[in-house]
């Protein structure tokens, strides 16, 4: 995975002409932690797990970046997604650098008195290289508001008050309205912004979500509610199709009662991948990396992909795209609005005041437009694809922030 990262950073590094021992000192991370974290289970057994929090580059702001429980957690994975943050950060201009990290455990198999024990022992672990000005974990894959109310807890235990320690807390403990939507509804901002160029709007598109869960099911709600007809959606367990346009907020009410889509009855349930092959103009993968791949670009229908979850196209699918004509809209920029808010969420627990919902969208829409004509309109002017133009936004910003302070 991070070779992939590292083949878009190399890619616009050569365009950009930036020599080789430049590339070096802007692709490796500045720090890697490992830790080894033991707890006693609910059995009185003792469990050992390991713990990685991988710090890319500081060089615009502290790092910045999610915690993610799951058994593949590593720290090839966690180097690739640091990085990735690293230049998403700078790409929507927000002032941080990029980290990743988390614990190689399935939160499946613990209790919740284990996962809070986990989440203490490691927030004590990593707590030197973390702090409200050196570094911001925030929720990922399998980590909640709750596990960052745990984080938030430790590290104050050790280091006195400290809510800007981490971000994506509940909102009733100094967390921000709107960070539960907003990636998806900067996804959905990405897309208006797209659909700008081509004289449309959300309302005169289809489209196909795969992942039901955080950002596809707030993703699906603001397009539709927005006119836009969202005619597929998946989860792990299968797909369900209407041609002629799912009633989302049924369909989030369905999931919300009974957990998956399955069963849902004003569609037609179809095998889960083939999700990805509908009749669509927009695809949008919101589950996982490393989606399409060389095997399957080929049966894809839409004309716009908009990469909702992190690292969804290999670089060959990515290739095999540009030669068929199909737009990609990539990680870095479309997903980026939980970052933003995150940002929003920091800045009001260190000045101690709050914005209301209404204010957090208005801002979001602000940063993300701003972003997202930046990269487009780059991207136009040197005839190359958007990916490869937000990787130049990205590297320029981090580039010049360290030469300014000094190599
Ligand atoms: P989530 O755990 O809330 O939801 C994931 C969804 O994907 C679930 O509905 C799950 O059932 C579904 N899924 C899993 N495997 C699937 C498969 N093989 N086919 C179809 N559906 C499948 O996670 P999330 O927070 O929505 O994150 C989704 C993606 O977006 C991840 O790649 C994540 O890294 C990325 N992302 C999330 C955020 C955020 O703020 N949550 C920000 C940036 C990027």
């Amino acid at each position: 995975m991070f070779d992939q990262t590292t083949y878009y950073f190399r890619q616009a590094a050569e365009i950009m002409g930036i020599g080789k021992r430049i590339q070096r000192l802007l692709e490796n991370p500045q720090r890697v932690v490992k830790v080894e974290i033991v707890i006693e289970r609910d059995s009185g057994e003792l469990a050992t797990f390991t713990g990685f929090r991988v710090q890319h580059n500081n060089a615009r702001g502290p790092f910045k970046g999610g915690l993610r429980y799951h058994p593949t957690v590593n720290e090839d994975h966690s180097t690739a997604l640091a990085a990735l943050m690293t230049w998403k950060a700078a790409i929507v201009d927000v002032p941080y650098g990029g980290a990743k990290g988390g614990i190689n455990c399935d939160p499946r198999d613990l209790s919740p008195g284990e996962l809070e024990r986990i989440t203490r022992k490691f927030t004590s672990e990593i707590s030197d290289v973390i702090g409200p000005n050196r570094d911001i974990p925030a929720p990922d894959v399998n980590t909640n508001s709750q596990i960052m109310a745990w984080i938030m807890n430790e590290y104050s235990r050790l280091n006195g008050f400290s809510p800007a320690v981490v971000t994506g807390k509940p909102v009733e403990l100094h967390g921000s309205p709107g960070r539960d939507e907003a990636t998806g509804l900067g996804v959905a901002f990405c897309i208006r912004e797209w659909l700008k160029r081509e004289d449309a709007e959300i309302k005169d598109r289809t489209y196909a979500i795969q992942g039901f869960g955080n950002v596809g099911n707030f993703l699906a709600h603001h397009l539709s509610i927005r006119g836009g007809r969202v005619v597929a959606v998946s989860d792990v367990f299968g797909a369900i199709l209407n041609p002629n346009g799912l009633d989302v907020e049924a369909v989030r009410a369905w999931v919300s009662e009974h957990g998956k889509l399955e069963g849902y009855p004003d569609a037609e349930a179809i095998p889960r991948d083939d999700l990805l092959y509908v009749e669509c103009d927009v695809m949008v993968p919101a589950a996982l990396g490393g989606v399409f791949t060389k095997e399957n670009v080929h049966r894809v229908k839409a004309t716009l992909i908009v990469e909702a979850a992190n690292a969804p196209t290999t670089p060959e699918a990515d290739k095999m795209f540009q030669d068929a004509g199909v737009r990609v809209l990539p990680d870095v920029l479309a997903n980026a609005g939980g970052i933003i808010v995150s940002y929003f969420e920091w800045v009001q627990n260190i000045q101690q005041f709050r914005w209301d919902l209404d204010d957090i969208r208005s801002r979001l829409d602000n940063f993300m437009s701003r972003a997202a004509k930046t990269v487009f309109d780059l991207a136009e002017k040197k005839e190359i694809p958007v990916r490869t133009a937000a990787y130049i936004v990205a590297i320029g910003r981090v580039g010049k922030a360290t030469v300014l302070s000094g190599i």
